[in-house]
């Protein structure tokens, strides 16, 4: 019950000035196309980032060695080849 309250409250804040439902971490509302919202008002969008940082890492958490070792594999593979690199 009281989980329930503390949602509805966090519902209530997100929603006072606009009255359209806002994420709760970031500032998407109902508008934004496909978007929806779990059981603590987070957006799919941010949760989406969320499986993201786990499967790639970022800067905290070793994301920086895994490009790393991308760069190192690409360019191991690229070894006297026409092209180096792509940019897109
Ligand atoms: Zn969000």
């Amino acid at each position: 019950m009281n989980s329930h309250r503390h949602r509805m409250n966090d519902w209530n804040c997100r929603t006072l000035l606009t009255g359209l439902r806002i994420c709760t971490r970031c500032i998407y509302d109902e508008r934004t196309a496909s978007i929806s919202f779990d059981e603590h008002g987070v957006c799919n969008y941010c949760r989406q980032i969320d499986r993201l940082t786990e499967e790639y890492g970022n800067r905290d958490r070793g994301g920086k060695a895994k490009l790393d070792a991308i760069i190192d594999e690409i360019k191991h593979d690229g070894a006297g080849r026409r092209y180096d690199c792509v940019i897109g």
